[in-house]
């Protein structure tokens, strides 16, 4: 037999997901002898042995891979053979090197869940049970390497059993971090508000039940608390809305299996797929008509969010509870999500009836993550818990850069060779919690990669807490990056586009450089910089932020830009009151408090308003959402628009698009067909103006981003009809469309300046 030796680098996410195990079973497997070992931003593999054996090994490494690992690419080579003894699981290369990789949390696994209700089985019942495939993984590291004495399981010892499971490489627990079972791992107990032991025998049925008896429960769960209830039962719905003080935002509903989500909402086999994945994010569904759910879970609304079961607690509490419950993140309002017991105690005690408590410690909150697919790919829209902190991979390396994001749905992301880390969503930053909540992670995500940030990105609005927390990095340089141009740099990073694209970033609010407010904006964009090439037409925000929540505000501005007198007497009637009109109209001719905007999310709450759908959000975003909801599934009669060039520069006038949308409102055409009308208007204007910006600067390439592309019926024609004029079409996958991505594309956007610096 001739000896050959074969050296191989695995790239990817491949650390932290029991690869190394499965390399040595494979190794054993085929007789090989050599190593393999973690490096900073590989796996590398030496193996030796029989010709054969070889290539059939290099054949199954990348396709019998663990779920969890994510290759992005191997190399190999041949050595000459160096007579290894056996093989062997290295320990990792010098401390300080090491990119390290912190795992995602990973849904419970098939086999686990099997095991969770098989009776035979030592583990039968046991809510913490997980294998390498599964399991928490960065909501309970300390700090790294990820190893045991290093999450918040240090605590635990392991029983003769589990160690001999976790020191086992053929076993499926061989270095499964949080491996535990009953009589050596963590344990739940159901508490009264007060926190006082309830004794439970059997915490999950006793919670079960009381959630059947309609009653409120808090269950600590994998990044924070979830508030629950019976997702069919309008009373307890009603209960939780008011405890919480959440009005009309929708809850996601978890569903106990795929029967129960085929039961309540419609499912494509791609959104079944994502609803099974280990990242098990929740998923936005078509609502089905007699479903059985509440009305009130997501009032007025045709989308359910939808999740299936993610920890062994879940299935338990799921098996002998409701079938479907509402399962929403365990705060008050819009603070940050509770994951301490205490804390937890202390702040939804005046919602919950009865907590599941446990002590396995959080030590880093994430709330749940929201995907959803459109034109068959998964877009997400809320990255959070099982998606973070897995890395986007970017074209090139560079120095370490912290990206700071917006101040609305905040991520951080940090910047280390060519991979991006983002944090998990951080919410809005409008209250102090949510403040320290963002300061924290930054710390955190800084100290997990070992980061030493030498350059500051931030948004350009100086206002933006997000923007002023940039001083606490002293020695850094700072970089203020346009809202927009970061939109279109995350769209570009995570496709690994290079040179210069037509950036389109539709949004509800970014501050532009001209100091107005911007948000429907042509961008011809590379990293590096950017040329505002078109944009919606400007016109008043009445009352500034205000008139984010209150669309009545916006149909009076456009009304008022394209008709006059005539259009604000039009659009009055959309305002609470004439008093509030006639203030706001005021506002706006003076100029007060009224600033400048092109936005196309304050554009879809004017139309939304004139239709009579929604005159006022209780949450960003509602009104398009609902507008969106309306539409019709059949084509109507487009509304015209026009274009203006001002300067060079195109500007699309929406003037007549908005003049047709009141007399169409007034004649009584029905909201979904207006709503249609208008989103076909919307994507014919993009196309055009694609068209003419791609001719004039020669660009054939076109990269979708901003919080409007949330919305699957504008994206959907977007990318289908730009593709049809000859465009190449990106869009988002991997980050968030909306203000989520901004903290990647700042990164992008520094890294670009890095390299090509720019030129005034
Ligand atoms: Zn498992
Ligand atoms: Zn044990
Ligand atoms: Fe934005």
């Amino acid at each position: 037999m001739k000896v050959e030796r074969r050296q191989f680098e695995v790239r990817g996410i491949v650390q932290g997901v029991g690869f190394r195990p499965f390399v040595y079973r494979l190794a054993l497997s085929h007789g090989l002898k050599g190593f393999v070992r973690n490096e900073s931003s590989c796996v590398r593999i030496d193996v030796e042995g029989d010709s054969a054996a070889l290539d059939s090994f290099e054949a199954l490494l990348p396709d019998s891979a663990p779920p969890l690992a994510r290759i992005s690419g191997i190399t190999s080579r041949d050595l000459k053979p160096a007579a290894y003894h056996d093989f062997r699981i290295e320990e990792s290369g010098r401390k300080g090197e090491t990119i390290s990789q912190v795992p995602p949390d990973a849904a419970t696994c098939e086999a686990c869940v099997s095991e969770l209700f098989d009776p035979a089985d030592r583990r039968f019942g046991y809510p913490f049970i997980n294998c390498t495939d599964c399991g928490p993984r960065y909501t309970i590291i300390l700090s790294v390497p990820y190893d045991r004495p290093f999450t918040t399981m240090a605590g635990f010892r392991m029983c003769p059993d589990c160690r001999k499971e976790y020191e086992n490489p053929s076993d499926r627990r061989f270095h499964a971090q949080p491996n535990a079972c009953r009589d050596c791992g963590p344990s739940l107990r159901l508490c009264s508000p007060d926190g006082s032991d309830l004794r439970s025998p059997n915490p999950p049925a006793d919670a079960a039940a009381a959630l059947a008896a309609l009653r409120i429960a808090a269950v600590k769960g994998i990044g924070g608390f979830h508030l629950a209830c019976d997702a069919r039962s309008a009373a307890a719905v009603a209960r939780l809305r008011e405890r919480k003080k959440r009005e009309e935002k929708p809850f996601a509903v978890m569903a106990r299996d795929m029967q129960a989500v085929e039961r309540i909402a419609v499912a494509s086999s791609r959104e079944k797929a994502l609803l099974r994945s280990p990242e098990r994010p929740i998923v936005l569904l078509r609502k089905k008509d007699g479903g059985g759910i509440a009305e009130s879970v997501a009032p007025g609304n045709r989308f359910l969010g939808v999740m299936m079961p993610y920890s062994p607690l879940h299935h338990l509490l799921l098996s002998s509870g409701p079938e479907a419950l509402v399962m929403t993140s365990g705060n008050l309002s819009d603070e940050p999500i509770a994951f301490g017991n205490d804390e937890a105690l202390s702040r939804l005690g005046g919602i919950a009836d009865v907590f599941l408590l446990h002590d396995r410690d959080i030590e880093t909150p994430a709330d749940d993550s929201v995907s959803r697919v459109v034109a068959g790919r998964a877009m997400v829209l809320r990255r959070s818990r099982g998606y973070v902190p897995a890395p986007v991979f970017l074209e090139s390396d560079g120095p370490d850069v912290i990206g700071l994001g917006a101040d609305l749905k905040n991520t951080v992301c940090v910047c280390r060779g060519n991979a991006a880390f983002l944090s998990q969503h951080l919410g809005d930053l409008e209250n102090l919690k949510a403040r320290e909540g963002f300061a924290q992670a930054a710390r955190r995500l800084i100290r997990l990669l070992d980061a030493r940030p030498a350059i500051v990105a931030h948004d350009m609005h100086p206002g933006y807490a997000s923007s002023r927390h940039a001083a606490v990095f002293a020695g850094a340089a700072r970089i203020p990056v346009q809202h927009h141009h970061a939109h279109v740099a995350s769209v570009m990073a995570e496709n690994m586009l290079e040179g210069r694209v037509i950036g389109v970033a539709f949004d509800g609010t970014g501050f532009g450089t001209d100091g107005t407010i911007w948000g429907g904006e042509f961008l011809v964009a590379g990293y590096e910089g950017f040329e505002r090439a078109a944009h919606f037409r400007t016109v008043r925000m009445p009352g500034s932020d205000a008139a984010a929540r209150q669309g009545w505000r916006m149909a009076l501005s456009h009304a008022n830009d394209a008709l006059g007198d005539r259009g604000l007497g039009l659009a009055a009637s959309t305002a609470p009151d004439a008093q509030s009109a006639e203030i706001a109209a005021a506002m706006m001719k003076s100029g007060l408090n009224s600033p400048w905007t092109s936005s196309l999310g304050r554009l879809f709450d004017a139309v939304a308003a004139v239709c009579g759908i929604r005159t006022c959000s209780s949450f960003e975003g509602q009104a398009a959402m609902a507008l969106e909801g309306a539409a019709s599934d059949e084509p109507c009669e487009p509304l015209p628009f026009a274009f203006e060039d001002k300067d060079g520069r195109l500007e699309i006038d929406t003037r007549p698009l908005f003049a047709e949308v009141c007399r169409r409102a007034a004649a009584r055409v029905p909201a979904a067909e207006i709503s249609r009308s208008f989103h076909d208007s919307i994507t014919d204007a993009t196309v055009q103006t694609c068209l003419r910006i791609g001719s004039r600067f020669m660009l054939d390439r076109v990269a979708l981003s901003g919080g409007c592309f949330q919305n699957a019926l504008l994206l959907d024609s977007c990318l289908q009809r730009l593709a049809n004029a000859g465009f190449k079409v990106y869009s988002h996958c991997l980050v968030p469309p909306n203000d989520g991505g901004i903290s990647l594309g700042q990164v992008a956007v520094v890294r670009g300046i890095l390299r090509f610096p720019r030129t005034k």
